[in-house]
């Protein structure tokens, strides 16, 4: 593999130029994903008592689950108070403590990430403390992460909602509430294998870290903390991922371009701009969408990620217009752009970056308004990196053959979207892949949900590979 930077892409049919240098996998076209090889061994004895447990405590996981849901931790906005995370927190401390873990639970030091572009100013963990819970070894062998955030998504619009988002209910084999699916699902699978290993005696060679954390639905400060902190040798965020082993997620960009018109009366008939006439800042902003639609097209056309979609831009917001009678003087999109892991490792934010520039540059040139009125492209906080591990990572190949011995379709794949693994991966050097209960594209919806089937084979799958990763004596 290597990055495509040699040639010309396509030449532009609106703007007349080339769309530029590319940079791009070059994977091939080939759909044939690589065989990854799993450790292949069916379950032992100690392994079918552990899985045979887990199923028994059905009732409990779902107990559980309906129990984090109930804490409100709908996540932090800047000066907003603190909600339920404390509580949340040290409920499951108690838990954990009672099965023997080591627990702490503490507003961590905002020093150890106030560097981090990502952290806003004045950031704090007052009210929201982070949790680690860690079930000590007879030592020897590998120490194994699982982490998953505790904030959830706002519930608005509430009142469409069949029941109430913080009562979850069961109901055609699933349990429903907000965070069901994103993630405290996972998260109450990933406590019960823990719960469970602890409660029948399993002697793990290697520890075994429980970590719940806030932030990963605003600014990712918590997951951050967790990867600058802690030490281990893999890790799995049990994330929404069809019990799929994501090894890869995309990273995000926000951006906003402001384009400049003309004002004047809006019931002069039409002048020439050159003449003096008004321009409409939203006319021009609806070339560029045309624009924008065409990028994403381009991108659409790459050669694809082996897990992942291709990069994408979505036109999230448009705000214009001064008053109903004149020519709006400005006009402003905002855009989410989705973007890519680099085959070499590191952030390519800057080469999508000056690729959009370029590509607004392109299309604002071919315009003669444009051209000496050239958009102005401002990149906004909030972006976070993409990442991705290799399929030869031990955890991938554990966790692959621990699902095939389960009967499961064990099957490696990518999450479309950024989350706390990706911090674990890139600033805390620990291979993470993501393997959770039902799909991303239940989480944040109304009347979210999580089969309960998916919970306890996750359980299953997290406490098997713990085992198998940490090792038993
Ligand atoms: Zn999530």
């Amino acid at each position: 593999m290597g990055l495509e930077e040699d040639h010309q892409g396509p030449t532009d049919a609106l703007t007349g130029f080339s769309a530029g240098p590319r940079l791009w996998l070059r994977i091939g076209q080939s759909a044939t994903l690589p065989a990854v090889r799993e450790e292949r061994r069916e379950l032992d004895e100690l392994e079918r008592r552990v899985v045979a447990r887990i199923a028994q405590r059905e009732h409990d996981l779902v107990e559980l689950l309906q129990t984090l849901i109930g804490f409100d931790t709908v996540t932090h906005s800047p000066g907003a108070p603190p909600r339920d995370e404390a509580r949340l927190q040290r409920y499951l401390a108690e838990r954990l403590a009672a099965r023997g873990a080591e627990v702490t639970v503490e507003e961590p030091d905002v020093a150890l990430i106030a560097d981090h572009p990502l952290v806003p100013d004045e950031f704090s963990f007052a009210g929201r403390p982070q949790l680690v819970a860690r079930f000590a070894s007879v030592g020897g062998g590998r120490t194994l992460l699982l982490n998953g955030h505790v904030d959830v998504v706002d519930v608005h619009p509430r009142g469409e909602w069949s029941s109430d988002p913080f009562d979850a209910v069961v109901s055609d084999g699933a349990v429903w509430g907000r965070g069901a699916c994103d993630m405290k699902g996972g998260v109450a699978s990933m406590v019960m294998a823990a719960e469970v290993l602890a409660e029948l005696g399993v002697r793990l060679t290697g520890d075994l870290l429980v970590n719940t954390v806030t932030e990963e639905e605003s600014t990712g400060a918590g997951g951050l903390v967790s990867a600058r902190t802690l030490r281990a040798d893999a890790a799995i965020v049990p994330e929404p991922s069809s019990l799929d082993v994501a090894v890869a997620c995309r990273g995000s960009l926000l951006v906003a371009i402001t384009l400049e018109g003309r004002p004047g009366h809006a019931g002069t008939p039409p002048r020439h701009p050159d003449a003096g006439g008004a321009v409409s800042a939203i006319d021009k902003a609806a070339y560029l969408l045309e624009a924008l639609r065409r990028l994403r097209d381009e991108w659409a056309l790459r050669p694809r990620h082996l897990y992942l979609p291709a990069a994408d831009c979505v036109t999230t917001r448009i705000s214009g217009g001064e008053w109903i009678v004149s020519y709006p003087a400005r006009c402003r999109l905002e855009c989410h752009i989705e973007y890519l892991p680099s085959p070499g490792g590191g952030d390519p934010a800057p080469v999508v970056r000056r690729e959009f520039e370029d590509w607004i540059a392109r299309a604002a040139g071919a315009d003669n308004w444009l051209r000496a009125h050239p958009p102005l492209v401002e990149w906004t906080q909030g972006c976070v990196p993409p990442a991705e591990i290799s399929i030869e990572e031990p955890v991938v190949r554990t966790l692959i053959g621990v699902q095939r011995a389960l009967r499961r379709p064990g099957r490696v794949g990518g999450f479309d979207n950024w989350h706390d693994g990706a911090w674990l991966i890139l600033e805390g050097g620990i291979p993470t892949v993501a393997f959770g209960p039902r799909a991303l594209s239940v989480a944040h919806t109304i009347d979210e949900r999580v089969p309960i089937a998916d919970l306890v084979g996750c359980a299953q799958g997290i406490a098997v590979t713990a085992m198998r990763f940490c090792g038993v004596r």
